[in-house]
């Protein structure tokens, strides 16, 4: 049995060693992938009662090669390197450089475009001047920025965030918070923040039409935006069933694979002006 017991130690062992070592190595290729600009915006429409009326931009990385890479892994991880911080204004300048390219094309001209911002990048000091300089730099209309905030990241120096948010706010951005009702969220913050959208995570949404309890944490979630003057987006819309339910209860703004998966920036374009 003590045997037994060492064996067992060592293999844990060796198994946390191979994924420390996996995770520096991916932290080394990530740190590299920056530099060599391995990566690409993709891009999910937003759609409201049928008609596009933005996007999503999502990050997306070509590694050369163990070849697509998932943002749900190396997000976290730039995150706790703080290699999100180069990323991060990377995707916000190539979001923006989008923008422009799009208000020069009449079909797209009106669209919004969603960036997420992550923790640490929110959190800089000099985050709303990073915002300011990209939209100066590249001449685009603040309206049509919308940057992405997590419950999370708000809460933990609520007068910090209002101000950065106030800010930016009054040269025009707009704001959603994105995955709501899976943070702590508080109700006494939430109508402090200058918020534009709540965004209803897409975990309630997959089964909103056999949990009762995800449809109903749906239907709040509408109520409660709708009531505090809040637009509402729902996100991970798949089918036609859960569309309709949304819509029935007050909420005909959505993105998910029903209309488009994420898709790179030609295919997306393609995709608004053809439809
Ligand atoms: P998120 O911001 O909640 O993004 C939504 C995720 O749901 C995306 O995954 C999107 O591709 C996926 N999705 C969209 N429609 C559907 C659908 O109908 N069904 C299902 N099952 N999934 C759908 P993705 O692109 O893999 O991104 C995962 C997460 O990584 C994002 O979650 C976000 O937290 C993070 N992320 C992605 N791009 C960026 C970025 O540019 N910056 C930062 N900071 N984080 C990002
Ligand atoms: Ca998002
Ligand atoms: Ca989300
Ligand atoms: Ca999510």
């Amino acid at each position: 049995a003590k045997a037994a017991g060492r064996n067992t130690l060592r293999f844990y062992n060796r198994a946390l060693q191979e994924r420390m070592q996996a995770r520096a190595a991916m932290e080394r290729d990530l740190r590299l992938a920056i530099e060599q600009e391995q990566f690409e915006l993709y891009y999910q429409a937003q759609v409201q009662s049928g008609r596009v009326i933005g996007a999503e931009a999502l990050v997306r990385w070509h590694h050369p090669s163990k070849g697509f890479v998932s943002p749900a892994q190396f997000i976290p991880l730039a995150e706790e390197s703080a290699l999100i911080l180069p990323l991060g204004a990377w995707i916000l300048r190539t979001a923006c450089e989008c923008l422009v390219r799009w208000s020069r094309n009449p079909a797209l001209a009106k669209l919004t475009l969603a960036v997420n911002i992550s923790p640490r990048q929110f959190a800089q000091a000099d985050f709303v001047d990073g915002v300011l300089g990209v939209i100066a730099q590249t001449g685009i209309n603040p309206k049509r920025l919308e940057l992405e905030l997590t419950e999370s990241m708000l809460l933990h120096d609520i007068e910090s965030t209002i101000d950065k948010m106030t800010q930016l706010k009054s040269c025009g951005v707009n704001f959603s918070l994105d995955d709501f009702g899976t943070g702590y969220s508080s109700l006494s913050y939430l109508k402090r923040l200058p918020l534009d959208q709540l965004k209803i995570d897409q975990s309630f949404v997959r089964d909103v039409l056999v949990d009762p309890n995800d449809a109903a944490i749906a239907r709040t979630i509408i109520a409660l935006g709708t009531s505090l003057g809040l637009r509402v987006i729902a996100e991970g819309v798949e089918t036609k069933a859960q569309c309709d339910f949304l819509e029935r209860h007050g909420c005909n703004t959505w993105q998910g694979y029903f209309f488009s998966r994420p898709i790179t920036a030609n295919a997306f374009e393609t995709l608004i002006q053809t439809a």
